[in-house]
């Protein structure tokens, strides 16, 4: 057994991202400004998206894209519960209605063939969710959106950098969310960015913001700039601090690293563990690209195979409790767990491994032998493998 525990993230920061940092706070100026400016030009060009609007969490990117194109009280949007509780809970911040649609059994996302049937004349977007950064099929969720004239506003959290048949995830649908907290391919601590292609999805996103003003802060008090604003709409408070923007800066240089360390974790895994009784992991669509951040399946009991690994020194999660299990829509929407069967089944048989580039090819290894130990273990054991 390992001697030290291994977290089940933890964030990769240079010597850059610390100087970075200093010099940000050394400059005086330490909220919205030139570093955010910086950060969103290089990160639009990097995703290669038209505009890139930095905010505080994804979260806010989601809240503030729905918003954009046009969710109000009764608009009914499509989403899947195989995600993060924020996504859903955004749509109920408008007043709308979120409309689940099960995942695919094998990736866990949207899928695209029951999306159709779900729609009605108070339908206005699809919010899809690229689980595990694996690109939802895009293209027959596209052609469904422009067929009945829906806004397609992605969450994509896990999903940087992704490719799906040759284009990057940003430059997809309508708006696209990226997140940038602790745990995520990329980090500023906490922080997000909503990337688009149309110019007035930006403008409002950008108005609603930072209050609803018409300058936005780092204008007002430039030498040139003028005190006055005006208040356009009642806004938020969701933008990025240049200190975050400076750590965002250089993780961004380092993606392609970071991402290339991933997939090679997620290589030795898939070597190590697929094709054993009683595993499963994760598949992937030969033509669509893959963040590999998150997810290995396994047919035995979830729950104490999570507790044996973690007294073995190994951090592991669940991604996620679907949403029609949490309390709040279980007893507004009426849902039941068998309602999205796919979604259920993967919740109970789920596991998340650690993946991350900060792990060392030690690390990997321990991970590998505690999970074979248990599988091997658990057989001997008997308990309930269905594999
Ligand atoms: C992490 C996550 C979010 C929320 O991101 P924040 O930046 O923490 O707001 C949304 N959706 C998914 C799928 C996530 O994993």
């Amino acid at each position: 057994m390992r001697s030290g525990f291994l977290p089940f993230s933890q964030p990769m920061l240079g010597e850059e991202e610390i100087e970075a940092v200093v010099g940000c706070l050394r400059s005086g100026w330490l909220t919205t400004g030139t570093v955010v400016k910086e950060f969103e030009r290089d990160f639009a060009a990097y995703v290669g998206g038209k505009h890139a609007v930095a905010v505080n969490s994804c979260t806010a990117a989601l809240h503030l894209a729905l918003e954009a194109v046009g969710i109000g009280p009764g608009d009914e949007v499509i989403t899947c519960p195989m995600t993060f509780a924020a996504t859903v809970a955004v749509i109920e911040h408008l007043g709308g209605r979120p409309v689940l649609v099960d995942c695919e059994a094998t990736s866990l996302n949207l899928d695209p063939s029951q999306i159709e049937a779900r729609i009605t004349p108070r339908t206005k977007a699809i919010l899809p969710v690229h689980f595990g950064g694996q690109p939802c099929d895009m293209d027959p969720i596209l052609e469904i959106a422009r067929a009945h004239g829906l806004a397609v506003v992605e969450d994509a959290a896990h999903a940087l950098p992704s490719r799906y048949r040759g284009r990057m995830v940003g430059t997809l649908g309508d708006i696209t969310c990226f997140s940038f907290y602790a745990t995520k391919t990329l980090t500023t601590g906490e922080g997000g960015m909503a990337v688009t292609n149309h110019d007035d999805y930006a403008e409002r996103m950008r108005l609603m913001h930072l209050h609803g003003m018409s300058h936005d802060a780092w204008k007002r008090y430039q030498q040139n700039g003028s005190w006055s604003y005006e208040i356009l709409a009642p806004g938020f408070k969701y933008n990025l601090t240049d200190i975050a923007a400076s750590i965002g800066i250089h993780q961004l240089r380092r993606c392609e690293g970071f991402h290339a360390r991933r997939l090679r974790i997620a290589r030795d895994y898939t070597a190590a563990l697929s094709g054993r009784d009683g595993l499963e992991t994760p598949r992937v669509a030969d033509e669509r690209g893959h963040a590999w951040h998150l997810t290995e399946n396994l047919d035995i009991d979830r729950d104490t195979f999570m507790r044996r690994l973690t007294a073995m020194n190994i951090g592991a999660s669940v991604h996620f409790i679907p949403a029609h299990l949490h309390p709040y829509y279980r007893q507004k929407y009426g849902f039941q767990p068998g309602d999205f069967p796919n979604a259920f089944s993967a919740f109970q048989r789920i596991v998340s491994l650690p993946i991350y580039p900060k792990m060392t090819d030690q690390d990997v290894d321990d991970v590998i032998g505690s999970v074979r130990t248990l599988v091997e273990e658990h057989r001997q054991c008997n308990v309930s493998s269905t594999a």
